[in-house]
């Protein structure tokens, strides 16, 4: 056994004494600029995004120039910026979408709205998409996958591009929550087909609510305009002239210019929060002792991750609850990601949605649409890895209010619990 401290869960004195600060980054730092801006926006009652001097067409230009890419359109939430990729790359009735048994539900439920099924593949120590899992799940039907690069981690993009050109499927990256990450120096999203954003209350930074679809293919950002809005054409002018592809009618993700408005002040204080969170984010890892008691999360290009959490795996599930019930007692707020019992929208086996096929509608489509020649399974049990990794996997979160001081004693009661317990 190491040499140790005694640790708080058994009598000894806690590394951090004062509770930690907790938030959200996108929130925490609203500021005048976006007071100003919304009380302006009010006092000329101004809240229709097609207007002139738009702020909702500034948010939108200024995001595409910071991504690199030729379109971005700007709706109402993160699902809806997915249904409208979705619609985007031509996914519809008959379709399977692989997506990975960590993330958020709505990925998911974006695939169900488009008509499409979800098949639901394992993560692996990135704690994205596993490539090897995707092969596997690729059926006839299978039309794209969606990565998923959770709490700003990029998911393994180089395999997962390589075994969707490899098969003919479009990639939908789902980077919610992954806002002003990059991957091998391109911004995270502009890898794939298409990439998605989410700015609500949760997220690197925050409309409110509100989402955003970015793509450098043509016909792509003209089909999600179209998903967006059935008025479209009507809006703008520039709509439908020299498109290519006729007008649909679909459903109205159109945001407020409030929403615009609040996001574009949010895009200008984007890098601020990314330096921030990874200043933390790398004083917590440079602290952290060497011949460690567990392994971190893969991080294909570290340099890429936003810095909004770090993620420790551990080699069991019992250990990980040991270490996370040490830490807390040590004043770390630490938890394993998946605890049977503790339900949670983020991992798979708490969909009951979609593991039990319920449908929006009596012909209980998608799964039972006479489009669809499939016949996907689900089951609480199905992604043994995704679960196991989970369970294993105590997470550290980083945002605006915490500094590197903090991180340096989240790190030192880590290295205290991994020395006792490791
Ligand atoms: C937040 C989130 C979404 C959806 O965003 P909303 O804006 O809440 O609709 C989709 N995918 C992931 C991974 C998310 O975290």
């Amino acid at each position: 056994m190491k040499e140790h401290e005694k640790l708080a869960i058994d009598g000894g004195n806690p590394v951090i004494v004062e509770p930690m600060p907790t938030g959200v980054s996108g929130p925490s730092i609203i500021g005048d600029e976006e007071i100003d801006i919304v009380t302006d926006l009010l006092r000329r009652q101004q809240l229709f995004r097609y207007s002139e001097n738009s702020e909702t067409a500034a948010f939108e230009k200024e995001a595409a120039e910071l991504l690199g890419v030729e379109f971005a359109v700007m709706v109402n939430s993160g699902t809806s910026a997915l249904i409208c990729a979705l619609i985007g790359v031509g996914v519809g009735p008959g379709d399977e979408v692989i997506i990975p048994g960590y993330t958020y539900i709505s990925t998911a439920s974006a695939v169900v709205a488009v008509g499409a099924v979800p098949v639901i593949a394992e993560i692996d120590d990135s704690l994205g998409l596993d490539p090897a899992d995707v092969i596997q799940k690729i059926t006839p039907y299978t039309k794209a996958i969606i990565p998923v690069h959770m709490r700003g981690t990029p998911a393994r993009l180089d395999a997962l591009i390589a075994v969707a050109r490899e098969h003919d499927l479009k990639v939908v990256e789902d980077s919610c929550q992954c806002v002003g990450g990059s991957y091998k120096g391109m911004p995270i999203g502009t890898l794939g087909d298409v990439g998605t954003w989410s700015l609500n209350y949760y997220k690197t930074i925050s409309s409110g609510e509100g989402g955003l679809v970015f793509t450098n293919d043509r016909d792509i950002f003209e089909r999600a305009s179209y998903a967006s809005d059935p008025g479209f054409p009507m809006w703008t002018k520039s709509a439908g002239d020299g498109w290519s592809n006729p007008p649909f009618s679909s459903q109205t993700y159109r945001p407020s210019e409030i929403t615009g408005a609040i996001g574009r002040a949010q895009l200008h204080k984007l890098s601020t929060v990314i330096e921030h969170q990874r200043a933390v984010q790398n004083a917590f890892l440079g602290a952290l002792d060497e011949g460690r008691g567990y392994k971190l999360q893969h991080m294909d290009d570290p340099g890429g991750d936003t810095g909004v959490a770090a993620s420790i795996i551990v080699h069991d599930e019992e250990l990980a609850r040991g270490y996370a019930l040490a830490l807390e007692a040590e004043g770390v707020p630490a938890a394993t990601i998946y605890n049977e019992g503790i339900p949670d929208r983020h991992i798979y086996s708490d969909w009951d949605s979609i593991l039990n096929k319920q449908s929006p509608h009596p012909t209980g489509y998608p799964w039972k649409d006479p489009a669809y020649k499939g016949n996907v399974e689900y089951s609480k049990d199905m992604c043994p890895q995704t679960l196991s990794l989970l369970g294993r996997s105590i997470r550290f979160d980083f945002h605006m209010n915490l500094t590197v001081e903090h991180a340096w004693l989240m790190a030192q009661a880590l290295n205290k619990v991994d020395a006792a317990l490791g």
